[in-house]
């Protein structure tokens, strides 16, 4: 079904970008100095990359999405029969549509941001 063209190229619009939002801490092994001990081949003492987090320093403690909305410039509008248009914003893509794709456009700000706040406030952590 075709939704209706509420917005054209040219048009300042808000949207609603998905993004990884992961929650780091020190790495427990290493206490986030990155490296761990080891005994050599002659029983010297070398400095190793810490095996617990590969040398990072910190662990990801729980990995969620957020969404936050921006206020762009539409560019383009790529039009197909039997579906939704689908807005460009450079080389990024949505929908006027929150049950098509992650990416939603809006055009009041009140509107955008009270659907962040909706969608971020029923994430769940991992
Ligand atoms: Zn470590």
């Amino acid at each position: 079904m075709m939704n209706d063209l509420r917005f054209i190229p040219g048009d300042t619009v808000w949207i609603l970008w998905q993004k990884p939002d992961n929650k780091t801490a020190p790495c427990p092994f290493c206490g986030g100095e990155c490296y761990a001990y080891a005994t050599g081949e002659n029983e010297e003492t070398v400095q190793i990359p810490c095996p617990k987090c590969k040398g990072e320093g910190e662990l990801t403690i729980s990995s969620k999405w957020k969404r936050e909305v921006e206020l762009r410039i539409l560019d383009r509008v790529q039009l197909a029969v039997g579906v939704p248009p689908v807005y460009f914003v450079g080389n990024r893509w949505c929908y006027d549509d929150p049950d098509h794709g992650v990416d939603q456009l809006f055009g009041t700000e009140a509107e955008a941001q009270a659907a962040a706040e909706k969608w971020n406030a029923e994430q769940k952590e991992d």
